[in-house]
């Protein structure tokens, strides 16, 4: 039986973008797919506000995260981390070899603007990462009061993870400043995993141009080069840009506008439900995510038998991440979702735990 999907990714998949994935196969060099790519990134460029190269990288999102690190990252990086998936950027930029430092926040709250001025205006780094929506705690940080502060520290690249919330609510990448912007599509753009978008400016193309070992498979100059001919470095994963094609279709029939208010509607929906029903957020009020909640434990519920009695009765349930699990759970609210499907959630939650009715 398949489980429905309320994890905080993968996100269920419509049919219509399975039966996308189905068409029969063209060549990367082949004039089919130059024009496929040329339609796919000129709509990610309306999603995205921006006039900036957008790029498709045939990987989960960490790989493009590895390589904008491996493009981006010169004298020194700060890593802004607070929660499991900026801890491993942190972690991933070590491991590329280069100087970086960890700024960290309690899991639960957000990066602020305060410690990024802070912190970049000791004048020892030239790019940073943080990710907008961290999908571990459910926290989204300020990125516009951030952004702010960014255009303060024109030569610090400013490389931001937008995986769980591009599409879900309006980032505009070239008014935010931002540098390189990079999500993989199994989370709030609700396709199967296996294909990663990244936008790189100007600034952060010199910065790549002049950068050593950025190897091959991730180099922002050659995906540029190849961009020039709606094309990519090395073999994509054409499937899937067929159904990011019929997704980014989808998202304009829907309007984006809509698609950003089912996304604020939805969230309200699901907290309003678990605070009636006794649960606190984990994160502050003014942090809350817009595409997932991540709920403490307060009814001191036992999460391990609710997940296998959700999974049960066909839905796929998340019991925290890392160190807050069964402390905490997360609810998805993301991609292709609506109320109706949260119903069938909760009335099979209330059918475990009728103390929840
Ligand atoms: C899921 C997630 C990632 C990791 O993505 P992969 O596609 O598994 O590499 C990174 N950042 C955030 C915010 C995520 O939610």
């Amino acid at each position: 039986m398949h489980k429905k999907l309320f994890i905080p990714g993968p996100i269920e998949v419509h049919p219509d973008i399975l039966k996308a994935m189905s068409q029969p196969m063209i060549g990367h060099r082949m004039p089919e797919y130059a024009e496929l790519h040329g339609r796919v990134t000129s709509g990610l460029k309306k999603v995205l506000f921006t006039d900036n190269r957008v790029f498709l990288a045939t990987s989960s999102a960490f790989g493009v995260m590895e390589g904008a690190i491996r493009n981006l990252v010169g004298t020194r990086c700060a890593n802004f981390c607070n929660g499991a998936f900026s801890d491993k950027w942190h972690d991933v930029t070590l491991r590329c070899g280069k100087e970086a430092d960890a700024i960290r926040f309690p899991w639960g709250e957000p990066v602020t603007p305060e410690v990024v001025e802070r912190t970049l205006a000791t004048g020892k780094y030239d790019s940073m990462t943080m990710i907008h929506n961290e999908t571990s705690t459910g926290v989204m940080s300020p990125l516009a009061d951030i952004a702010e502060v960014m255009r303060k520290f024109p030569d610090v690249l400013f490389i931001v993870d937008t995986v769980s919330s591009m599409s879900a609510l309006k980032i505009p990448v070239d008014e935010l400043g931002i540098d390189s912007c990079i999500f993989g599509v199994q989370k709030a753009f609700a396709l199967p995993p296996g294909l990663a978008v990244f936008t790189a400016s100007e600034k952060a193309l010199q910065r790549a141009a002049g950068m050593a070992g950025r190897g091959y498979y991730f180099d922002f100059v050659e995906f540029a080069a190849n961009d020039d001919k709606n094309n990519t470095p090395s073999t994509p994963c054409i499937s899937l840009i067929y159904a990011l094609d019929c997704q980014l279709q989808r998202m304009f029939a829907e309007g984006l506008e809509n698609r950003w208010a089912r996304h604020d509607d939805l969230a309200c929906y699901v907290r309003s439900w678990l605070g009636d029903r006794g649960f606190a957020s984990f994160p502050a009020a003014a942090y809350r995510s817009q595409t997932l909640t991540c709920s403490r434990n307060s009814r001191g519920i036992d999460l391990k038998s609710l997940k296998s009695n959700l999974g049960k009765a066909g839905f796929a349930f998340d019991d925290g991440y890392g160190k807050i699990k069964g402390e905490t759970f997360r609810i998805a609210h993301m991609g292709d979702m609506t109320r109706a499907d949260l119903d069938e959630l909760f009335q099979a939650i209330v059918t475990i735990l009728p103390e929840l009715a």
